[in-house]
């Protein structure tokens, strides 16, 4: 396992982390400043300093990006399904333009909340089909591109309306399907908020391999959580043994960055520089 106690080489910053202190050009002046070497940005901050002029930011200062946020929300009625598609490809686009390794899939939950003016519906076997029918077709488009595509289990209570997709095995399951020969092209984003507490988190892991894993997120679990959204915790601050799942990831031959992804009420108030020293700190001693 590599020894992150000496620097922040292996940090990335998810964008989302300081989303509410400035836009995209303030995150990236900062982590330059702070010698941060990647980030992980999401679409609506890059559509809000438009594309082009993010693709030469991110060029500009020397950044890698750890991963793209995202695409996904497939379940939908049969009338919007043009739209999840093209608004999926855009998004494969958006991540080839950016150099991003892969372009990270919250999948979505039940048909009303994963597109909005979907006919309501209780069928999570149904939402759960629906995602992996958009995965299939999205994944053609993908390899076209040479863009990989990583399924983000979420916890469970963010079933119904963010992504049906709950646990690594699920998601592994998916891959089977739709990547048989493994080829990497299709894989999963480990964010540990989401599946610490899986008991067979450990054998996904190592099921997994390292083909399929494209990106680790981290942060940290309070106890209590406060906002079902945005109440995740700085690493180091909750329960979660974060180094530990890390040495069982980086086993499998995974050498990316470690990505930093908090979206918290707390921290979102807090300056940024203040916010990206802490990352730092907590980097280097509790990941
Ligand atoms: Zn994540």
């Amino acid at each position: 396992m590599r020894d992150f106690s000496k620097d922040h080489r292996w940090l990335s910053l998810n964008t989302a982390t300081v989303r509410h202190q400035g836009d995209l050009v303030a995150i990236v002046d900062a982590c330059a400043r702070a010698g941060i070497r990647a980030i992980d940005p999401w679409r609506d901050q890059v559509a809000a300093i438009g594309l082009d002029r993010a693709v030469r930011l991110v060029r500009d200062a020397g950044l890698d990006l750890s991963g793209y946020c995202r695409g996904g929300m497939f379940p939908a009625d049969p009338g919007l399904r043009a739209v999840v598609r093209d608004d999926n490809r855009r998004a494969v686009d958006e991540a080839k333009a950016l150099n991003a390794p892969c372009l990270v899939l919250v999948v979505g939950g039940l048909p009303q909340y994963s597109r909005p003016g979907s006919v309501p519906s209780k069928d999570i076997a149904r939402a759960r089909a629906q995602a992996e029918e958009g995965i299939a077709e999205l994944l053609e488009y993908a390899a076209g591109v040479g863009m990989r595509l990583s399924i983000e289990p979420l916890h469970p209570a963010y079933a119904a309306d963010r992504a049906c997709v709950s646990t690594m095995c699920q998601a592994l399951d998916i891959c089977d399907r739709l990547d048989p020969e493994k080829s990497g092209r299709l894989g999963v984003a480990i964010d540990v908020y989401h599946v610490w507490w899986d008991p067979d988190l450990i054998a996904q892991i190592r099921r997994a391999g390292k083909n399929r894993i494209h990106a680790f997120h981290v942060c940290d679990w309070l106890v209590p959580t406060r906002d079902l959204l945005n109440d995740r915790g700085m690493m180091g601050d909750g329960i979660i043994d974060i180094p530990s799942i890390r040495a069982v990831v980086e086993a499998e031959g995974f050498d990316g960055y470690s990505e930093i992804e908090i979206f918290s009420n707390d921290w979102w108030t807090k300056p940024m520089g203040d916010v990206i020293a802490t990352c730092i700190a907590r980097h280097r001693g509790s990941v």
